[in-house]
């Protein structure tokens, strides 16, 4: 029971900051949403991106899951939460950045790169994770001789990539980044240090940031 009194004082407090100090910005977004800004982030609850850019309620519309994916594009009958939320976020909310926000020492990574047993409780992770499969091969082949701890980064950073071809393969997506309406960024937060990188396409690395 602490851990959730923990939670409701929290929760006093942000209903005092947000709705007697900041009453504008609450009556505003009464009416609605018009986030400009998508984050993708991992579920990993070390890495909160609300917390981590200091964003206000409105900013950021955040998808997050296991590993930080996007899965590709799929017509069929499955639930696809990831896709609906990136559809409703692109074609109804028309957010004008998708953020990929990945991060060090992910777990779920890890179980990607080492390999999990297939029993009956991994049959989603594992079947999920598998979306960065073709990370895990080129970090493989490119890092044979590495470090476990390498080439979990290396799959880290590679996963990202992953997730921003994968978001090109949704039609809507693609069309608006040839249109010039929305950007991609793939963000990666290294918690040992406290750094932010942003992948530079021009040089092919992951780049200081902050
Ligand atoms: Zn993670």
């Amino acid at each position: 029971m602490k851990e959730i009194q923990k939670f409701i004082h929290g929760f006093r407090g942000f209903q005092e900051e947000y709705f007697r100090s900041d009453h504008e910005l609450f009556n505003s977004l009464q009416k609605g949403q018009r986030p400009k800004v998508l984050l993708v982030g991992c579920s990993d609850s070390r890495v909160d991106p609300s917390l981590m850019v200091r964003s206000e309620p409105g900013d950021l519309f955040i998808i997050r899951n296991v590993a930080n994916l996007v899965p590709p594009c799929e017509h069929d009958h499955s639930y696809h939460g990831v896709s609906a939320a990136l559809e409703y976020a692109v074609c109804h909310l028309m957010v004008e950045h998708i953020i990929v926000l990945g991060h060090s020492n992910c777990g779920g990574i890890r179980s990607l790169m080492e390999g999990i047993p297939d029993d009956s409780h991994n049959e989603y992770i594992s079947k999920w994770v598998n979306i960065a499969a073709r990370a895990r091969k080129k970090v493989l082949d490119t890092f044979s001789g590495s470090t476990p701890e390498r080439q979990a980064k290396a799959c880290e950073h590679a996963s990202i990539l992953v997730s921003l071809e994968n978001l090109l393969t949704f039609s809507w997506v693609r069309e608006r980044v040839d249109a010039g309406l929305l950007d991609l960024h793939g963000w990666y937060f290294e918690i040992e240090t406290g750094n932010l990188y942003s992948y530079h396409p021009a040089s092919g690395e992951f780049e200081l940031l902050v």
